[in-house]
């Protein structure tokens, strides 16, 4: 599935904007080949804690080819991560820079980097069914979710329902620290444990809303939920 996601060109608006922003490239960053298409979850594909955020950013992403990979969101996702024993280090920097996620996966809905941050609602709809074979794929082992964002959470249910999940009705409310069980409805599915963060943007983190204390409390709960 990752060697077909990075060679997705289904949405015309994103690839322009990936491709334009690999040529043209941030200052800091002219001596390197950026990525510029499509980045695939990160993570072994027999994770039991699945943490979805919302798209690549243009020049951490786009640039470094791995998700949440050079950029200070990633900074601070890593260091959580890390600090309740997901992530082998607390850094993440760069493709071939040692880390290793520790039965996690991390994915997005939306996997190609979208101008100011914001797919439109087509685009979303397009890359769903990249989600929904994830989870699929994932569906044997994975028993908890993180979501970081709103955004992420409205995209992700409907993907649980296309893949196995019986999503009740009315749809579980996003929230930062919200949990919510979610009951298999296929063959091959288990229960899911649905867990709401705020996402570890920079408009979040670097305004207090999201402290990594809050952060790392959601992952040490997702995580002993995923263990069980
Ligand atoms: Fe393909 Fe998804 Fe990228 Fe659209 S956002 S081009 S569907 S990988």
């Amino acid at each position: 599935m990752d060697a077909a996601l990075a060679d997705c060109r289904a949405c015309p608006r994103l690839v322009a904007w990936r491709e334009q922003v690999a040529r043209e490239k941030r200052a800091a960053y002219r001596d390197e080949t950026y990525w510029g298409r499509p980045v695939t979850g990160l993570g072994p594909a027999d994770a039991r804690l699945l943490v979805v955020g919302l798209a690549p950013a243009a020049h951490g992403g786009n640039r470094t080819g791995r998700m949440f990979t050079g950029d200070r969101s990633g900074d601070v996702l890593f260091a959580a991560m890390y600090a309740v024993g997901l992530t082998n280090q607390p850094t993440a920097t760069h493709r071939g820079d040692g880390l290793r996620l520790l039965d996690t996966r991390v994915t997005a809905p939306v996997h190609c980097a979208p101008p100011d941050n914001k797919p439109t609602p087509d685009e979303r709809d397009r890359c769903r069914h990249w989600l929904v074979t994830e989870l699929g794929l994932l569906a044997p082992t994975v028993r908890a979710i993180v979501v970081l964002g709103g955004w992420g959470w409205q995209a992700l249910l409907p993907a649980l329902t296309s893949a196995g999940w019986q999503v009740p009705r009315p749809r579980p409310k996003f929230g930062h620290g919200v949990r919510y069980e979610i009951a298999p409805d296929g063959p091959g599915r288990s229960s899911l444990h649905l867990f709401g963060c705020y996402h570890v943007s920079q408009q979040n983190t670097f305004t207090g809303r999201l402290t990594p204390a809050m952060l790392e409390d959601v992952f040490a709960q997702a995580k002993s939920a995923a263990e069980r």
